[in-house]
C-alpha cells in the first residue's frame, strides 16, 4: 500500500544563489513519489536561478505539494495551503490533492481556497514552473537568457511546428518509423499547451500540429487527465484542439492539423473547424483506397468507409480542405486496384493530393511481399495519378476565384509594393500551393511577412491562387 509518509513541511532548501534572486518557499507533503516531484521542482527552480527558502517570510511565492490519499492527509494539505495563504498570500498548489474533484465537480482545492494562484496535479513540474513564471518572473541569467523562451526554431518567425507525440503504434508494411522511434508516446497535455503559448507569445501566427498519428494522441496514456492552467484536461485530441483554438484566438493565430487518420472520433473536431477555432484543413494520409491494398499495407483505419467519412466531414464543415498522400505501384497492386484509387480521388475530391511511386525502404516488411512491380510501371501509375489529382485540384482552385480570403503573408519585400507571397487556410507551408499577391491597388496598403491580409482571389496559376490585397 502506498501509505503517505509525512515529509518535513519545508524541506531543506539550497542556499540562495544570490541575494537579489526571487525566493520561493516550498512545502512538501505526502509519499516518496510526491517527494520526488518536489525534488524535480526544486531542481528546476534552482537551475533557473530562483532562491528557495525554509520560511514564508520574505518569500515571493509559496509552492505547496499536497497529498490527497487519506482524510487526515487531505486535511493536513488544506491546512498547509491556508497557512501559506495567510502568511504569504501568493500560493501555487501541486500534487495529488490538486487533482481531486470537489463536491460540485470542480476542483477541491479551488473550492476550499479560491485565492490560490494555480493548481496542478502530481508530476507537473512544467505546469508549476509556468505558474511560477507568471507570478514571479525568472531571474536574468546572462548565459541562458540568450536562448529565446520558445527555443531555437528553424521555421520563419510566424509559423512553427508543435509535436504532440512521438512514435507510432501501427506497423504499416512500407514504413520503418516504429522500429526507429518506438511506440506512441504522447506528450503531457499541459506541456504541449505551454509550448503553444510560448510560441504564440513569441509571434507565431500559425501553429502546425504534427506527430506520426495525430488522431491517436493520448491513446498510450488512456487519455489520462493532465492539467492546464490549474484545470484538469484529458490527454485527447478533441480537448487539445479546443484549448489550442482558444489560445490561438487570443493571439489572432491559426492552428492547423497534420497526419490525422480518419477514425470516427475525428468527427468531433469538425465543429471546431466549422466555427473557426481550428483551421478547416485536414491532412489525412490515406495512401490508397482499395480495401485489399490497405490491408496489404497494414494501414490504420483501413476498415473505415472513407468516402462516407469525407462526405460527413463536408456536411459538418462545408469549407473543409483535405490534403492527402498516396502510394502508387505498391507490391501486388493490380490495374483494377489502381483504377479504384483513381476513382476514389475523383469522388473524394481531395483538394491537395501528393503521390509517391512505391520505393522499398531497407528493413520494411513490404520488401518481402510477392509481385513487386517494375519501376517503370510504378512511375507510370504515379504520373497517371497526378494527372487526375491536378484536374481535381485545378477545378477546386477555380471555384475560389471571386472569393475574399484571409492570407498569411510569408514574403513581401519593400512592404509589398511589388506584391508578395502568402497562404490561405487551404495551404500548409512547404507542401501546398500559395497565394501570389499582386501589388495592392491602394498606396496606403502595405504587406508584411508574418501578418495577415485579406485578398480578393482574381485567378489561378498552376497549384496557386492569385490574389489582390484589399
Ligand atoms: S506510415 Fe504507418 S507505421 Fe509509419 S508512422 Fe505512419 S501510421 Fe505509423
Amino acid at each position: 500500500m502506498n501509505a503517505p509518509l509525512a515529509q518535513g513541511r519545508v524541506p531543506a532548501a539550497a542556499p540562495a544563489v544570490n541575494q537579489s534572486a526571487p525566493t520561493i518557499a516550498f512545502v512538501s507533503l505526502g509519499c516518496p513519489k510526491a517527494l520526488t516531484d518536489s525534488e524535480l521542482i526544486l531542481t528546476q527552480l534552482q537551475a533557473e536561478g530562483y532562491a528557495t527558502s525554509k520560511t514564508y517570510d520574505g518569500a515571493d511565492l509559496v509552492i505547496v505539494n499536497t497529498c490527497g490519499f487519506i482524510d487526515a492527509a487531505v486535511q493536513e494539505s488544506l491546512d498547509a495551503i491556508g497557512e501559506a495563504l495567510s502568511s504569504n498570500g501568493k500560493v501555487v498548489v501541486t500534487g495529488c490533492l490538486g487533482a481531486r474533484p470537489g463536491e460540485d465537480g470542480g476542483n477541491l482545492v479551488r473550492q476550499m481556497h479560491p485565492k490560490v494562484l494555480a493548481v496542478t496535479g502530481p508530476h507537473a513540474t512544467q505546469e508549476v514552473m509556468d505558474a511560477v513564471h507568471n507570478h514571479v518572473p525568472k531571474p536574468h541569467d546572462p548565459f541562458v537568457d540568450l536562448v529565446p523562451a520558445q527555443g531555437i526554431k528553424l521555421t520563419p518567425r510566424h509559423y512553427a511546428y508543435l509535436k504532440i507525440s512521438e512514435g507510432c503504434n501501427h506497423r504499416c508494411s512500407f514504413c520503418i518509423i516504429p522500429s526507429m522511434r518506438g511506440d506512441l508516446v504522447s506528450r503531457p497535455v499541459g506541456d504541449v499547451l505551454g509550448e503553444a503559448r510560448r510560441l504564440f507569445e513569441a509571434g507565431v501566427k500559425e501553429l502546425l500540429v504534427v506527430s506520426q498519428d495525430t488522431s491517436a494522441y493520448g491513446v498510450d496514456v488512456r487519455y489520462r487527465t493532465g492539467f492546464w492552467e490549474g484545470k484538469p484536461l484529458k490527454t485527447r485530441l478533441f480537448e487539445l484542439c479546443e484549448q489550442l483554438g482558444e489560445l490561438a484566438e487570443g493571439f489572432g493565430a491559426w492552428v492547423r492539423l497534420h497526419y490525422v487518420y480518419p477514425y470516427p472520433q475525428v468527427d468531433q473536431i469538425l465543429p471546431l473547424m466549422a466555427s473557426g477555432r481550428v483551421l478547416p484543413y485536414l491532412d489525412v494520409p490515406f495512401q490508397h483506397a482499395h480495401p485489399d491494398m490497405l490491408k496489404r499495407m497494414k494501414r490504420p483505419a483501413s476498415g473505415e468507409r472513407n468516402l462516407e467519412r469525407l462526405a460527413r466531414w463536408r456536411e459538418l464543415c462545408p469549407q473543409i480542405v483535405v490534403r492527402s498522400t498516396f502510394i502508387a505501384g505498391f507490391p501486388g497492386e493490380t490495374e483494377n486496384e489502381f483504377e479504384t484509387l483513381l476513382e476514389f480521388l475523383r469522388e473524394a475530391q481531395i483538394d491537395r493530393a501528393g503521390c509517391f511511386a512505391y520505393s522499398p525502404v531497407g528493413g520494411a516488411a513490404a520488401n518481402a511481399l510477392p509481385d513487386q512491380l517494375p519501376a517503370e510501371l510504378r512511375e507510370e501509375r504515379r504520373a497517371r495519378f497526378m494527372a487526375v489529382a491536378e484536374a481535381v485540384s485545378t477545378r477546386k482552385l477555380q471555384q475560389r476565384v471571386g472569393a475574399t480570403m484571409q492570407v498569411l503573408v510569408d514574403h513581401a519585400p519593400a512592404l509589398g509594393r511589388k506584391g508578395g507571397v502568402g497562404r490561405s487556410y487551404a495551404d500548409a507551408p512547404e507542401i501546398d500551393g500559395v497565394v501570389r499577391l499582386l501589388p495592392p491597388e491602394k498606396a496606403s496598403k502595405t504587406l508584411k511577412s508574418g501578418e495577415f491580409t485579406r485578398a480578393r482571389i482574381v485567378g489561378t496559376q498552376g497549384h496557386d491562387l492569385v490574389g489582390l490585397p484589399i
